[in-house]
């Protein structure tokens, strides 16, 4: 991170990664820091994520800091105007308009900090990470050990059947897997040979 500030500078900063991978701890770190600092500070969650509790953002090794929980990314904006550091955590929970909240938070001169899920249990991109990926100033993959091999894990596995994006819980549904170790749902197998079969089609018909 920058050792130099100047006044009214704001930027974007993304945490992402597996499950498990200590994004929430890691967000929590550099939160409590801030406070530390006597900065004014906003942290927020979506409504959907409850699992722990509603009145804070509690990572999965029992850290915790108190947050407010918001149905939209547009309350986030309304409710951080005086702040000058925004935690946001379970970013992928929100649309893409999250994206162009922390743009203007990040030009009003805070500084802004999102966790979120990189991938859905499927290993498909999450939105809205990929897009804020893009417009960060500054990113941090962190990951999580697999529970096979124990290999850096950079997939979430789901334990369950459910086919829904979205299924809340914790090491109950969900663990940690390795690329090798990862063994995506079978609707999503299908597609990857799918495309590995138009790419060879791609490549056969620029010969
Ligand atoms: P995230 O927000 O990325 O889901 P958390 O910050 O909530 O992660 O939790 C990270 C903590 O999860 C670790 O410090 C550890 O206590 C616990 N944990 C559980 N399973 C694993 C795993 N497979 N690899 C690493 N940490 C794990
Ligand atoms: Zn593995």
């Amino acid at each position: 991170m920058l050792s130099i500030v100047h006044r009214n500078i704001g930027w974007i900063e993304v945490i992402c990664g597996s499950m498990f991978s200590g994004k929430s701890e890691e967000l929590i770190r550099r939160l409590r820091r801030a406070i530390i600092a006597r900065q004014k500070v906003a942290i927020f969650k979506p409504k959907i994520d409850t699992r722990f509790s509603d009145d804070h953002i509690v990572s999965h090794s029992e850290l915790k800091i108190p947050s407010k929980v918001v149905e939209s990314a547009w309350d986030i904006l309304e409710q951080s105007l005086e702040a000058q550091v925004v935690g946001i955590d379970e970013a992928q929970f929100f649309n893409n308009d999250l994206v162009l909240v922390c743009q203007k938070l990040a030009n009003m001169g805070k500084r802004v900090i999102v966790a979120g899920l990189d991938q859905d249990y499927r290993g498909e991109p999450f939105d809205p990470i990929p897009q804020m990926l893009a417009v960060a100033e500054y990113i941090t993959k962190t990951h999580a050990i697999c529970v096979i091999c124990g290999n850096p894990a950079n997939y979430t596995q789901r334990k369950t059947p459910n086919k829904e994006r979205v299924v809340v819980g914790a090491a109950d549904i969900y663990e940690a897997r390795c690329r090798n170790c990862f063994e995506p749902p079978e609707e999503s197998k299908k597609e990857i040979k799918l495309s590995a079969g138009n790419r060879g089609k791609a490549q056969e018909t620029s010969k």
